[in-house]
């Protein structure tokens, strides 16, 4: 599943492209994604693109007129293809741009393609919490936050009302670095160590979007799908394995139904 640095270096790889471009057309094969595409999204045929912006996991692509909200759902990517190549099964969108397209391929169609009006915030966006790589993510409210909640602290960092963009492998490596077990309850874990935690996310996010940086050409182009790259994770995905810093097994346990990976030893 595309999760925040897939989808920040989706926005990195096509803005370039799409940015000041002219949209010709809005070719809808199929339009039962998540939520049916917004047939509003037609009015917008004749503007041009102004500006590409990420929302937690949502691109917004900005007209005068009104802005297309795309989220990738479980399996969505976008790509710039020549205006023509024809379209696979799962090309379910082009956003035709003169002599390329925005192309929308969703296997499973849980993505979305939404139309927001001008100057207006989608109710999908207007409860969710900071940017964990900007600056309205401070340290104190989201201490707080997690002092106040007895939910286990990684149920906690994916609510996003907390903070927005810690999905499942983020989390798990956020906490792996800030030496927090996963199902300790938020709020017995100390002040310090959610400054830890604060910190932690924020390295773990900002180092996957530099690896996903290599990948920037991968959205330019017709052969296959852009680069969700591979990125070097210490604990999501190696349950049974070493812990890389004490060697002893890690354990993968269920957690919210997520699949949770720990080093006992060194998360306490
Ligand atoms: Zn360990």
């Amino acid at each position: 599943m595309p999760e925040l640095p897939e989808v920040e270096t989706t926005k990195r790889g096509v803005q370039p492209h799409i940015q000041q471009q002219r949209i010709t057309a809005l070719v809808v094969r199929q339009a039962k994604l998540r939520w049916p595409v917004s047939p509003e999204l037609q009015s917008l045929v004749g503007e041009t693109i102004l500006t590409v912006r990420r929302r937690a996991k949502y691109l917004l692509i900005d007209t005068a007129k009104g802005s297309i909200m795309v989220h990738l759902g479980m399996s969505g990517s976008l790509r710039v293809i020549e205006q023509g190549e024809p379209p696979g099964f799962h090309d379910h969108v082009d956003l035709e741009l003169g002599k390329i397209a925005l192309r929308y391929t969703d296997p499973r169609r849980f993505g979305c393609w939404l139309f927001v009006a001008p100057n207006a915030s989608h109710e999908l966006l207007s409860k969710l919490g900071p940017e964990p790589l900007e600056e309205d993510f401070q340290r104190e409210p989201f201490a707080a936050a997690l002092r106040a909640t007895k939910r286990p602290i990684k149920q906690a960092i994916m609510d996003n009302k907390i903070v927005v963009g810690v999905g499942n492998i983020y989390a798990n490596e956020a906490l792996f670095m800030a030496k927090i077990s996963p199902v300790r309850a938020a709020s017995r874990v100390s002040v310090k160590r959610l400054n830890a935690l604060y910190d932690a996310i924020r390295i773990v996010l900002a180092e996957a979007i530099e690896q996903g940086g290599t990948t920037l050409k991968d959205f330019v182009g017709s052969d296959g799908q852009p680069g969700y790259f591979k990125q070097s994770l210490h604990v999501y995905g190696r349950g049974g394995l070493d812990c890389t810093v004490c060697k002893q097994a890690l354990k993968e346990i269920r957690l919210g139904g997520r699949s949770t990976v720990y080093c006992p030893n060194c998360q306490r």
